[in-house]
């Protein structure tokens, strides 16, 4: 057979299954408010949180890059890829998160990818030995394919179930006396699907006790959570004790792309020298380096943003659950509304598209079957009047459908 043939065969299914991925374009910027099909529709499934994705500030910040720095730097970092830019670049990310040191990554998924082999696939003198990995259940893909990097012969890779910490500790003590070299904790910040946050002070605490490293990718938390937009740390009372931290330059902070690694200076140093997205990858270009420090700054000097998507937030989760509809309990501006079925979900979401709200929903395999529902969420860019909108269009809909 064929290779096409086969691929073609795969493509039936994945249509008949239901799980085919449709695209569909905008006519225009990322915002509150889209243009999709020639209409304006209230924009729900964006990771612009905090309407940073077509700011005149950031917008501009990023055309000043190209004129300062130019359009490209057509180099990795270690030949002659750096510019000054990148280093300011990092700082401000270390001093934001509360790390010592930064390096950049073109995505977080480079990021990860980079991060676990770059640890584990290393003898650093030793002659022998074996690494163990405890990763949560429902880590995102690029913390599961960097740990699919790392060689098998030498890395353990033990499941903890979905933010259950006795899980994990009934784990570690397991390992207590195996003469394991590394030690890594890894967890999302924030679990895309849910919108709920990791356990992180009981993850700090059994990191120390077990002498672990605990690793934490913060892409959904990054200008979102905590108080002043700092992450999941801040937001758990445990901000300056993560010992690394991941996070992506594509979601709040701009939206456009890039991706990082913050922790102690010799280990960002040495990651310099030995994670391969980095020393075998081009190096961010100035308009995304500019775009990301004017967001950057702008969060920092404007508490409004942060605070207005914090209020958006919880307007959406108390009037959604008003109009009848069950959510998932949180702070996060992830909502998932949970329908059940997914004929429900996908009807929904068609019917809302056709009402101006842009949302897409989820079901099996991605989320547990029964489960299906839709995921809204809440960014900064939309004003109360969108968010009536889509509460409108809910609804209708729901209504329609015989949800609520
Ligand atoms: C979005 C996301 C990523 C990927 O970030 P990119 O910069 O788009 O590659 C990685 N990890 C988590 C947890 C994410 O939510």
């Amino acid at each position: 057979m064929k290779i096409t043939d086969i691929i073609t065969k795969e493509l039936k299914n994945l249509h008949k299954s239901n799980t085919f991925k449709l695209e569909t374009p905008l006519q225009g910027p990322q915002g509150g408010v889209v243009r999709v099909q020639d209409s304006d529709v209230v924009m729900l499934a964006s990771n612009n949180y905090l309407g940073l994705s077509d700011h005149p500030v950031v917008k501009e910040a990023a055309i000043e890059g190209i004129r300062k720095y130019g359009y490209g730097v057509a180099s990795v970092r270690f030949i002659c890829g750096t510019q000054d830019i990148h280093l300011e670049l990092e700082k401000k990310i270390s001093d934001f998160v509360g790390c010592e040191d930064t390096i950049l990554f073109s995505s977080c998924f480079a990021a990860n990818e980079g991060f676990f082999p770059s640890l584990t696939n290393e003898k650093l003198g030793f002659d022998s030995y074996k690494d163990v990995l405890y990763s949560d259940r429902l880590n995102h893909a690029s913390i599961i394919d960097g740990q699919r990097l790392c060689k098998s012969d030498t890395t353990v890779k033990r499941i903890y179930n979905h933010a259950d910490t006795d899980h994990l500790e009934q784990l570690l003590e397991e390992d207590k006396n195996k003469d394991y070299r590394f030690k890594i904790i890894a967890t999302d910040g924030v679990f895309s699907m849910e919108g709920d946050l990791a356990p992180l002070p009981k993850l700090v605490e059994l990191a120390r006790e077990f002498n672990a490293m605990l690793f934490v990718d913060d892409s959904h938390a990054l200008g979102v959570c905590g108080e002043t937009g700092h992450g999941t740390p801040e937001e758990m009372g445990v901000f300056g004790k993560i010992d690394v931290l991941t996070g992506t330059l594509g979601k709040a902070i701009g939206g456009a792309a890039g991706g990082y690694i913050s922790a102690n200076k010799d280990l960002i140093e040495y990651l310099r020298q030995k994670s391969r997205p980095y020393t075998f990858s081009n190096s961010l270009p100035p308009s995304i380096v500019f775009g990301a420090m004017a967001a950057f700054d702008l969060l920092t000097k404007d508490r409004s943003i942060v605070d207005t998507l914090h209020k958006n937030t919880a307007y959406f989760r108390k009037e959604i659950k008003n109009l009848g509809f069950t959510i998932i309990e949180g702070t996060h501006p992830i909502v998932a509304i949970i329908l059940g079925e997914a004929s429900i979900a996908t009807e929904m979401s068609k019917e809302l598209l056709h009402k101006g709200v842009y949302i897409k929903g989820l079901w099996f395999p991605v989320v547990p079957r029964g489960e299906a529902r839709l995921r809204a969420q809440i960014s900064a860019a939309l004003s109360r009047n969108d968010l009536d909108r889509a509460l409108e269009a809910f609804e209708q809909t729901g209504k329609k459908i015989g949800v609520i």
